[in-house]
């Protein structure tokens, strides 16, 4: 086992005091999680995330369609780099809820965060992959069942925590058109393979409309840049200013696709200590997001001052035993059905 190249340490008695990173070569990678502390063991269990969607071999079900309480709404929220990566956090408990979580009957989850996921290289930044498809980038919403005093307490439940993962894309510099490559002579040889992969696919994301998530684009083109230099201490106490007030507030129409069909299954929080808590909703449609708001999460340093881009902020895929997963996804849409349009607010920058 390597020895870790800040700290001279591996592991870490004190669960509140270990650290990860994302360094595969280090000894507090994501290989070793499970090994640095013994608080975070799950991370070597079985139901953990993230994981390839097989969409050919997911499963319909007739679940409710996603409900969200003050979709449109603008809530008070903070930025925050926790040295592994920045999220905007909600003050508080808000009114913004989501109903109809799979296997969660009637219970509500009040939105917490939204944080997003990047990689080494540009086209695998996504910790889900489908079929075997990589996206740039892979925000997560992070809700907590509202029965629980706060997230912390609902995280180590079973079923407590609902994460939504919605795949990011690029969007043209120009507007709100994707790059269509069907136009593009140079790109056939890559569409030839996708046609093989796509026989047993049901993932059909030429169905979604496109979204430019103009506003989150914003958010993060103005707060990583102003975050980025709000470092966590070296002494791993994280300074009281790394938080950093949103003045535009933010909304989940900010980052949610016209269409929520999604993809579900039991997983585990991407980090340690991995709890095997989180219903994941994955969402069939991919949103768009600028090259400068990629880049400038790619330039926000983590806890020892490198940018996000040198070990991406992703975990590997979890492949479970001789590498098939062990969890059995479902979906809420037919195979071929046609996309929906959602998420229309009254006053929509993104809209039509
Ligand atoms: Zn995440």
């Amino acid at each position: 086992m390597y020895r870790h190249r800040y700290t001279g340490t591996c592991t870490e008695k004190v669960c509140d005091l270990a650290h990860f990173s994302y360094d595969r070569d280090n000894c507090q990678g994501p290989n070793f999680w499970d090994r640095i502390t013994p608080c975070w063991g799950n991370c070597s269990s079985l139901l953990q995330s993230p994981i390839n969607i097989n969409t050919g071999e997911t499963i319909y079900r007739p679940f409710r369609g996603l409900k969200f309480l003050d979709l449109c709404g603008r809530i008070s929220a903070k930025i925050r780099n926790n040295g592994h990566s920045p999220h905007f956090m909600a003050d508080d408990r808000t009114p913004v809820k989501l109903g109809n979580v799979p296997y969660s009957g009637n219970a509500g989850f009040a939105f917490h965060e939204v944080h997003i996921h990047l990689g080494q290289w540009e086209s695998r930044g996504s910790e889900h992959s489908i079929d075997n498809q990589f996206y740039p980038m892979e925000a997560h919403m992070v809700f907590f069942d509202d029965r629980y005093e706060n997230i912390e307490e609902a995280q180590a439940h079973r079923g407590g925590l609902a994460v939504i993962a919605v795949m990011v894309e690029f969007s043209r510099s120009n507007g709100n058109i994707f790059k269509n490559p069907f136009f593009s002579r140079r790109q056939y040889p890559r569409l030839k393979r996708q046609a093989v992969w796509s026989r047993n696919s049901c993932a059909n994301t030429s169905v979604c409309r496109k979204k430019s998530a103009n506003r989150l684009n914003k958010l993060m083109e103005k707060y990583y840049t102003i975050i980025k230099s709000h470092r966590a201490e070296r002494n791993q106490e994280i300074i009281e200013n790394s938080y950093v007030e949103v003045k535009e507030k933010i909304s989940l129409s900010d980052v949610l696709p016209y269409d929520w069909s999604f993809y579900t299954y039991q997983g585990s929080l991407t980090t340690p200590p991995c709890y095997e808590t989180v219903q994941w909703i994955v969402l069939r449609c991919p949103i768009a997001v600028s090259r400068k708001a990629y880049k400038s999460l790619i330039t926000v340093s983590d806890i020892h001052g490198n940018s996000l881009k040198k070990f991406g902020i992703r975990r590997p895929l979890q492949r479970g035993i001789k590498n098939h997963p062990r969890v059995e996804v479902e979906r809420n849409f037919r195979c071929g059905s046609q996309g929906n349009r959602r998420n229309v607010c009254p006053i929509d920058p993104d809209g039509y």
